[in-house]
């Protein structure tokens, strides 16, 4: 099957070799050929260029996207889509001035969704997630990751890994799925912190390992939660068993978690709210992406990562939505490029590349996700017509969408 797309008004992060990700000043360059095609041959981009350069080609379906952009689909790399229900109520009692604190000892917070999910079926919270992948997919996201963390039980984490994974099984993206037991301590083991984690060591960590459940392991480093050196442990034990970490850190405080991410060579280390000078130099030269979720701070009402600072520095960042139902209720990847762009100050150049090849790179895909590349996966987003590409994050709130392509189809 091949499908041509041409007269394509502007062809975005067009990578002819591909990179792995872009950092400090090369985040600034977004490769682009304007008036172009690009040919897809099955599931793989195969061929891209200037219109002029058009080879002939018996093209089985043929896409003529004059006035409309096309760029890679997003890498929205930091996600929580598997649970259940929702908690709205507390978004309300948010805005009747109760603080976080009051809400989660009225037994809100991560434990509200912790009940709910335990109480939940395995198909009821799978049909509810697929509602929202289903959502993301036509918001142009074609490769996600997903974490569990609201069992904070072997049963109720092994419930959610065995969702992502029949997400994966029957949507065409690209699912990665990370253990996140280490989200918060349950009630039961409120007084017993040091057996919660043992759970997690010498029970969960190994079963998931052995049942393939998971590629990457999470922890929510931050006072109140885990601290570094209980952190650390975690992620020691998952890279026992073969699991990298993506770890949550610098959300309200600076408390080292960051360091100790780079310390056990973490893919990702995610939030980054609160950054020091030390953070920042921590992170220069590491393997490690830092990742944005500014529509977490748009939600609560926090500070942005400072991204600014973080680029002049010379570190790539990376952007993600981090779709869950407490801090961020929207999976919009459009929304968070635009509030990247208005409220961290990056430019759109900076915010795409971040979406994409950054964001493909924090769930280990960057070598077929995340840029315009032959081989790579015909992972697409097609606009409606618009005049320039500085109207995605311009127009926040208006969808610009006009078809997403996921493994060369288009997805409806
Ligand atoms: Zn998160």
């Amino acid at each position: 099957m091949i499908t041509l797309i041409k007269n394509i008004k502007e062809l975005l992060q067009v990578r002819e070799t591909s990179v792995s990700k872009v950092s400090g000043a090369e985040m600034a360059i977004l490769p682009t050929i304007k008036n172009a095609f690009l040919i897809i041959k099955d599931n793989l981009i195969a061929d891209f260029g200037a219109m002029e350069n058009l080879p002939e080609v018996k093209a089985d379906k043929i896409i003529d996207a004059t006035g409309r952009i096309v760029l890679p689909s997003w890498c929205d790399s930091h996600t929580h889509i598997v649970y259940a229900g929702n908690r709205e109520q507390e978004f309300v009692d948010r805005i009747n001035g109760f603080t976080y604190e009051e809400i989660a000892n009225r037994g809100g917070g991560i434990l509200n969704s912790a009940k709910k999910l335990n109480e939940t079926s395995e198909e009821e919270i799978y049909e509810q997630s697929r509602i929202r992948l289903e959502e993301v997919i036509r918001l142009g996201t074609g490769a996600v990751e997903i974490k569990s963390g609201y069992g904070l039980t072997i049963e109720g984490e092994l419930k959610m890994l065995r969702v992502i994974k029949r997400l994966a099984e029957n949507y065409p993206i690209s699912i990665k799925a990370t253990f996140l037991g280490a989200h918060t301590f349950p009630i039961h083991y409120k007084e017993n912190k040091a057996g919660y984690i043992d759970e997690i060591i010498t029970k969960m960590i190994p079963e998931i390992a052995q049942n393939k459940l998971a590629d990457y392991v999470d922890v929510f480093c931050e006072n109140g939660y885990f601290s570094v050196e209980e952190t650390e442990k975690i992620m020691q034990a998952g890279i026992d068993f073969g699991l990298k970490p993506k770890i949550h850190v610098n959300q309200f405080n600076s408390i080292g978690g960051i360091q100790a991410g780079v310390k056990f060579n973490a893919l990702s280390v995610d939030h980054l709210e609160i950054m020091n000078p030390e953070d920042t130099e921590a992170l220069k030269g590491t393997e490690t992406m830092p990742v944005a979720l500014p529509s977490c701070s748009y939600f609560l009402s926090i500070p942005y990562t400072p991204a600014r600072e973080m680029i002049t520095a010379g570190l790539p960042i990376a952007l993600a939505t981090d779709f869950n139902p407490g801090s961020t209720p929207s999976g919009n990847m459009n929304f968070v490029v635009a509030t990247a762009c208005i409220k961290m100050k990056m430019t759109p150049e900076e915010a795409i590349n971040a979406a994409t090849i950054n964001g493909a790179y924090a769930m280990g895909i960057s070598e077929t996700h995340g840029s315009i590349t032959k081989g790579k996966k015909a992972n697409l987003i097609i606009t409606k017509p618009i005049s320039s590409y500085y109207q995605i994050p311009y127009a926040f709130g208006s969808n610009l969408i006009e078809s997403v392509f996921i493994e060369g189809e288009i997805f409806s």
